[in-house]
């Protein structure tokens, strides 16, 4: 039997207490959608973005292979918040970045209108098509309500017990396939009364604003929703600039906006929020294993981070679920991680898609710049798939994670309860995302434990303050410290005591087992080395 889902109450309770994540604009009642770290969160954020970089950009993959066999070679940038307005035309942004909407006048709820569903009298589904229905439906089941609901909400169950005790035997179909005419017969999710939902309307996710004094409508422009298109737009200046050559990847993390709808569940959905996004160029005939590379590769780095195999799972979109980048080609997949919000469901982390030459292609008719690729070295068949003298657009993959989803994956799944100890919540953060490094504590504030600490912690900050906070503590009991530590998910503590002056040596505990054992206090900096990867 697998185990309860833990409590998001809780979760929210200590990343607060400790300073991870506080809700932003706190003073003035909050700002929804909106979520600032505090000083263990900013550096807990900062180590995972860093973690993202070394193994993408810096060394990338740690020197795997890609699935020719070559070297994976990715090059950085760092592209504006604000890029022309005719970037967002291109991507598609302005026309497609809409989820409609419905409305409910009764319960002022909003809800996707893909999300919502209704059930119908099983006898009456086949009738339910635009052309057919209405009147003819009306005649024959005397006007009952029909009842709608959202997938995986209280309305779900609620909802099916008025349309059994209405209609009988039930099929579900969604609203969308509902004609106009019987919207004033059904009865919103939340609502008790007929003709409560609204038609759907968009709403476009993108932030505007203004880009000079006079804010008039031509001074019109977005905050990006996604860090991926600065990198398209600049793929002619990395190529010129660079001595990359297809395939390669260009990466960058970033913030992006979106006034999303509905934001919730903590920083899940946000409205402001940090993407780690690599948009990786290959030829066409290649594209499928370098998605089938990116889409495991990806896989495994979120596991190597410390996330359990158990909460994660690799989920391919069906066909229709596809974006319109993405209908033709490899396809799509999510990383998805079991947050407890969405247990025993998953939900997104990282989107890994096959994104053909949409993007490119786009930018080169709006822009009316050429941007297909050119290999001078010429060939027959170049390893990289492409013939002699080929000028062709490459293909891209693109891994897309969410940095702040990441950091919530990382607390959700390091959040550990254990009533039997003095701290009863603690954290098992992998030691190398962790905040706090280490720390170091004298005993008691006498007896020459405080110089033999002290100097122990100067060794510690020399060689690791760079990673992450250090910490030193005189105050309080022993477990008190020990306790603070754990909820702050610090791996280990040194502490030196009454025997350190007389053997040299110190204790260490382990955050995760409670344990503890002695060591030489001039091993203290290798043991750290040794552990904290
Ligand atoms: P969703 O379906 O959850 O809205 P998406 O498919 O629109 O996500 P992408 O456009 O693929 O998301 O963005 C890439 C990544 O950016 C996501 O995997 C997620 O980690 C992150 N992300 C997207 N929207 C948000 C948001 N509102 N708040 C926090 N992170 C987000």
């Amino acid at each position: 039997m697998s185990a309860p889902p833990k409590s998001m109450e809780k979760i929210m309770a200590l990343c607060k207490r400790r300073g991870f994540i506080f809700q932003a604009s706190e003073i003035y009642g909050g700002i929804n959608g909106f979520w600032d770290y505090g000083p263990l969160g900013a550096q807990l954020k900062r180590n995972l973005r860093d973690a993202w970089w070394e193994d993408v950009v810096l060394n990338p993959l740690g020197g795997k292979p890609g699935p020719f066999g070559e070297p994976v070679r990715i090059v950085p940038v760092d592209t504006c918040i604000i890029q022309h307005p005719r970037v967002w035309e291109a991507s598609g942004h302005v026309a497609g970045f809409n989820d409609p909407m419905v409305d409910c006048r009764e319960s002022k709820a909003r809800y996707r209108y893909d999300h919502v569903s209704v059930y119908v009298p099983t006898w009456a589904a086949p009738l339910i098509k635009p052309e057919t229905v209405g009147p003819k439906l009306s005649d024959t089941d005397e006007g009952k309500p029909f009842f709608a609901f959202v997938s995986d909400t209280p309305s779900e169950a609620k909802q099916k017990k008025k349309a059994e005790k209405a209609h009988g035997e039930l099929t579900v179909v969604a609203l969308s396939a509902v004609p106009k005419a019987l919207w004033p017969r059904v009865v919103g999710p939340d609502a008790e009364k007929t003709g409560s939902l609204t038609e759907p309307r968009a709403f476009n996710l993108m932030f505007k604003t203004y880009v000079g004094a006079t804010a008039t409508e031509d001074d019109e422009a977005y905050l990006r929703p996604e860090t991926a298109q600065g990198m398209f737009v600049q793929f002619k200046n990395v190529l010129d600039t660079t001595r990359v050559g297809v395939p390669f990847g260009i990466a960058q993390t970033g913030k992006a906006f979106r006034n999303e709808v509905t934001p919730r569940n903590f920083t899940f959905r946000s409205r402001e929020f940090e993407q780690m996004e690599i948009e990786f160029f290959c030829h066409p005939s290649q594209a499928a294993e370098w998605y089938a590379f990116w889409r495991d590769t990806r896989m495994a780095w979120w596991e190597s981070l410390g996330l359990s195999r158990e909460n994660l799972q690799l989920r391919a979109h069906d066909k229709d679920e596809l974006a319109h980048y993405a209908k033709e080609g490899a396809g799509t997949s999510d990383i998805e991680f079991r947050f407890p919000f969405t247990d025993p469901g998953f939900g997104e982390l990282e989107g890994i898609a096959h994104r053909s030459d949409f993007d490119l292609k786009q930018h080169q008719t709006f822009s009316k710049k050429k941007l297909e690729y050119f290999d001078p070295d010429g060939g027959e068949l170049l390893p990289n798939g492409a013939h002699k003298g080929e000028r062709y657009l490459p293909h891209v993959i693109e891994p897309s994670a969410g940095l702040d989803r990441g950091v919530l994956a990382l607390l959700c799944d390091a959040f550990t309860e254990d009533p039997s100890r003095a701290s009863p919540e603690f954290l098992k953060l992998a030691p190398r995302v962790a905040p706090i490094k280490a720390a170091v504590f004298p005993l008691v504030n006498k007896e020459g434990m405080p110089e033999l600490a002290e100097k122990i912690y100067g060794e510690v900050c020399k060689q690791f303050a760079k990673t992450g906070f250090i910490e030193y503590d005189a105050k309080g009991t022993i477990g008190k410290r020990y306790a603070r530590m754990d909820e702050g998910g610090c791996p280990y503590c040194f502490t030196v005591d009454g025997d350190t002056s007389k053997d040299q040596t110190v204790t260490v505990r382990n955050r995760d087992t409670a344990q503890q054992e002695r060591i030489a206090s001039d091993q203290v900096v290798r043991y750290l080395a040794d552990h904290l990867r």
